[in-house]
């Protein structure tokens, strides 16, 4: 592991050309000395594009009103939970726009509950829907959830802000506390940020980095920021770097992430795909070992706008599958099927917490 600060940091994310490859390549032998070549697949399920927040670069936003809002029903989510396990995914990721009032809180307990009847268990679950009460936190996690994506979007207060209101819907303290309740209640946690936001410095990534480190976290998703023109941060895309270069940003960040935290989940988000072509896979070979493949019924799809021109919106599970297998195997890593997939980070914390056991605990938790 290797103990960089800030301006370590910041020269690695300033590398280009020859020095950039070798920071991927160093990164990619981390990566297969720590986790190896195997890449883990949550079948990602976007139960609902309706959201109380007002994110200033989100397509969701409330007060985005150009978007037919939907909710999937129980029924649907549980055929595309069945399907997940039917092609051998071993985890859903349930994400969702953010609402906390009980009939939500309710459904998703109910809807956790019921995927973990599918074959015993067998199916892991993520869940990514924003900030909520640590007692619904709790209700979700005894139901059988086990991991959680809460982005912090940027570590620095002051970026922060400039991306969200100042209020109390959008407050950073509250999504700090977010991140440490989430903890407290024992799942595995994710945060990450968008890489290539308006008014953010290689300083600002190098913070989160740093943050990411401290927060001693399991999982982390980055992905390039994809500017929306029904959102009021569209009018600062002047200010952003070209494509090319945020997505050779976050694969910097991907790979410099590899190396300060060797033994954790990291996402290939749809994002890099959406503005490159080979993204996903190029991320996989910076050091990312999961994808999340879209199981969302295709009615759905279009209507989770969060970023315009969404990779892989029309593909069907089918010939999403087979395409991340060739893709894959082309740059000599393997899908592996019928597993969760937890980090070693987080087997080693956990079995650290339970038995004071200080050894990489490599075996995978299974009910
Ligand atoms: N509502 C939940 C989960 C859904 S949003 C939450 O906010 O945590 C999931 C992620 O989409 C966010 O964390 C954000 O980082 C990302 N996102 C939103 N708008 C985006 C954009 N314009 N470009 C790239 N990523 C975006
Ligand atoms: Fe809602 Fe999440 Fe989008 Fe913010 S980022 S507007 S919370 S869906």
């Amino acid at each position: 592991m290797e103990a960089l600060d800030k301006d370590g940091i910041v020269a690695l994310l300033n590398s280009e050309g020859s020095e950039m490859e070798s920071l991927l390549q160093r990164a990619l032998e981390v990566k297969l000395s720590h986790v190896g070549n195997s890449v883990h697949l949550r079948g990602l399920i976007e139960y609902s594009n309706i959201c109380r927040k007002n994110c200033l670069y989100c397509g969701l936003r409330s007060g985005n009103r150009k978007l037919e809002r939907y909710c999937i029903s129980e029924e649907e989510v549980l055929s595309s939970a069945l399907l997940a396990h039917e092609l051998g995914y071993g985890s859903v990721a349930i994400q969702s726009g953010e609402r906390d009032d009980p009939e939500f809180v309710r459904s998703i307990e109910h809807l956790v509950r019921k995927i973990k009847e599918i074959d015993g268990g067998s199916l892991g679950i993520t869940l990514s829907l924003g900030e909520q009460s640590p007692e619904t936190y709790r209700r979700w996690f005894e139901a059988g959830a086990h991991r959680y994506l809460l982005r912090i979007e940027s570590s620095d207060e002051e970026l922060y802000y400039k991306i969200h209101h100042k209020d109390s819907l959008h407050s950073f303290r509250r999504r700090l506390d977010c991140l440490e309740s989430l903890e407290k209640t024992g799942y595995q946690v994710g945060t990450g940020v968008m890489v290539g936001l308006p008014f953010q410095r290689a300083d600002h990534l190098a913070s989160d980095l740093l943050f990411f480190k401290r927060m001693d976290v399991a999982m982390i998703g980055l992905g390039p920021y994809i500017p929306h023109p029904d959102t009021p941060l569209y009018r600062f895309r002047n200010l952003i770097p070209s494509p090319e270069k945020r997505m050779e940003m976050t694969l910097k960040m991907i790979a410099v992430a590899r190396l300060m935290m060797p033994g954790i989940n990291m996402v290939a988000a749809t994002a890099n795909q959406t503005i490159d072509p080979r993204g996903r896979e190029k991320a996989i070979a910076a050091g990312a070992n999961v994808i999340m493949p879209n199981l969302t019924p295709g009615e759905y799809r279009e209507n989770y706008f969060l970023y315009p021109d969404k990779a892989c919106v029309k593909d069907t599970p089918d010939q999403c599958q087979r395409c991340l297998d060739i893709r894959l195997a082309a740059i000599g890593h393997r899908i592996m099927y019928n597993e969760w997939g937890d980090s070693p980070a987080f087997l080693k914390k956990q079995a650290t917490r339970q038995n004071g056991c200080p050894e990489d605990c490599s075996a995978e938790h299974r009910p």
